[in-house]
């Protein structure tokens, strides 16, 4: 691993996502001499790239070949396996950087929190994803999808859209992606044969891309049923629709309405979009999920006229073998980074971290991604989010307001504290591996599932090296 130079401005980025390459980024083009080394807890980059973009999305995964890019400045460096708060304290690395930015999302799905949602059988969305990515914290899961017929997805954005697919998807053609082999054995088990979406708002609110939900249509043998009277708009949505909805929602509600209109095909397996219902209980026998008691809602304008979900005494039950909430993310403390819980971010001023939400500035220390702005947006969005970040760093920087580190390198650190951190290189190798293993069973890229096994192969790799 190459020594940083001495002379530049050194600082550490924790999180090897999206956002995490984009402050590396901006840093890069700053215009000053810049070392930057990412930490990430897993022994591989790149975040939600790899275990959060669904493995038949692998256009959306490409964005990896500009990360690529990003890490071949001379001025970069990987430290993988390297748990902030375990193998490193915050404190060691204000002893060694001028600045530290956080940029190590949203780690946990939300909650449902109605009673019964500890039953057998209620899944949150992002241990599924994980699951399915190969995630090394989620390769242990399992999921009964032997003995199931009727998923329940909660939640109507991008997440709940690739669970269903996933779930509806032909395994054959998942076979050909990066899907974790567990997670592909236990597709091909699956007997699930419709699974239901439910919106608490209206086709007009659904958070979806409109590309994600039609791609659900254009699935072989995969229906997508909408109920005539729930795809008609009430009053307030359609005068929302016309005055303040961006495009995608208009699109949604036309392809939705088209939908309603069309009817059911035939096919053998279903899209059940429902809207206006939310969870308000989940019932179960012997402790395993049975149904979901979903409750009616109407849309009444909040104060800036947004439709919003208001509870009727209006009830139905949904007979559902899973449930999965894909109803957001939710931010995990690192320790040692003020943390603020209403809203499961890092608190800070436009990127500069508060020493508590409201609170003042603490001097180099910053935040970028969804642990800065909240679990929102596609993957480009954290780009402008990360340049606006830098800015602030840069101004920073030019003030003199920055952290005094004593210590030349943390990789010192590291290797006194006997920490088998994985270098870019190492990665490369990994990366290299996977993909010719990858094309070797007939897939894009073979990933193994669990750290130690991903350790293992990359010490073989480190050995093997001419
Ligand atoms: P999201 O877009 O914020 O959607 C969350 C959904 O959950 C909304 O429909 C929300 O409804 C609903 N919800 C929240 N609380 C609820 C509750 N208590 N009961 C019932 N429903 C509830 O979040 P996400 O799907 O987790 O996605 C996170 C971000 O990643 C998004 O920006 C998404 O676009 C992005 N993403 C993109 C892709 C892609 O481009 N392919 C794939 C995955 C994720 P309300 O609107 O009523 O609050």
């Amino acid at each position: 691993m190459q020594q940083p130079d001495p002379r530049a401005w050194r600082v550490a980025v924790v999180g090897s996502g999206p956002s995490a390459f984009y402050t590396a980024e901006a840093l890069f083009k700053s215009g000053q001499a810049a070392s930057v080394d990412l930490y990430d807890r897993l022994p591989v980059p790149f975040g939600l790239v790899c275990f959060g973009v669904a493995p038949d999305h692998q256009n959306i995964k490409a964005v990896t070949r500009v990360y690529d890019r990003i890490a071949g400045n001379p001025g970069f460096r990987f430290f993988g396996n390297v748990t902030i708060g375990r193998d490193l304290q915050v404190a060691d690395l204000q002893a060694c950087y001028h600045q530290i930015v956080f940029a190590f999302g949203c780690e946990s799905g939300q909650p449902l929190g109605v009673p019964g949602d500890d039953l057998r059988g209620v899944h949150s969305a992002t241990e599924f994803v994980g699951w399915y990515n190969g995630h090394p914290d989620h390769a242990q899961r399992s999921y009964d999808l032997q003995h199931a017929t009727r998923a329940v997805v909660v939640g109507n954005g991008n997440v709940a859209i690739d669970v269903a697919r996933i779930l509806l998807a032909d395994p054959d053609e998942l076979a050909k992606t990066d899907i974790a082999e567990h997670a592909l054995a236990a597709l091909r088990e699956s007997r699930v044969r419709e699974v239901v979406l439910l919106g608490r708002r209206g086709p007009a609110q659904a958070a979806f891309s409109p590309k994600e939900i039609e791609e659900i249509a254009a699935l072989p043998g995969v229906d997508v049923l909408v109920e005539p009277a729930e795809a008609a708009l009430d009053p307030l949505s359609a005068a929302w629709l016309a005055k303040d909805a961006p495009r995608s929602a208009q699109r949604n509600v036309k392809f939705l309405q088209e939908r309603a209109a069309a009817g059911p095909t035939g096919r053998s397996k279903r899209l059940r979009c429902r809207f206006l219902l939310a969870p308000a209980s989940l019932c179960g026998e012997a402790g395993r999920l049975r149904a979901v008691r979903a409750q009616r809602m109407e849309l009444a304008a909040d104060a800036d006229g947004t439709p919003r979900p208001k509870p009727r005494d209006q009830f139905e039950e949904l007979p559902a073998d899973l449930v999965f909430a894909a109803i957001g993310y939710r931010g995990v403390p690192l320790p040692g980074v003020p943390f603020e819980p209403k809203k499961g971010i890092v608190p800070n001023q436009d990127g500069r971290v508060l020493d508590r939400p409201g609170g003042a500035v603490l001097r180099g220390l910053y935040a970028a991604g969804w642990c800065k702005r909240g679990p929102t947006g596609l993957i480009g969005t954290n780009s402008a989010c990360a340049k606006a970040t830098v800015e602030l760093m840069k101004q920073d920087h030019a003030a003199g307001a920055l952290l005094a580190p004593v210590r030349a390198d943390a990789a010192e650190l590291l290797r006194a504290r006997g920490v088998d951190a994985v270098g870019w290189a190492d990665w490369q190798r990994l990366d290299a591996w996977q993909l010719a293993e990858g094309q070797r069973l007939g897939k894009v890229r073979h990933k193994p599932a669990s750290a130690d096994a991903l350790l293992r192969t990359i010490h073989e790799l480190r050995a093997a090296r001419p």
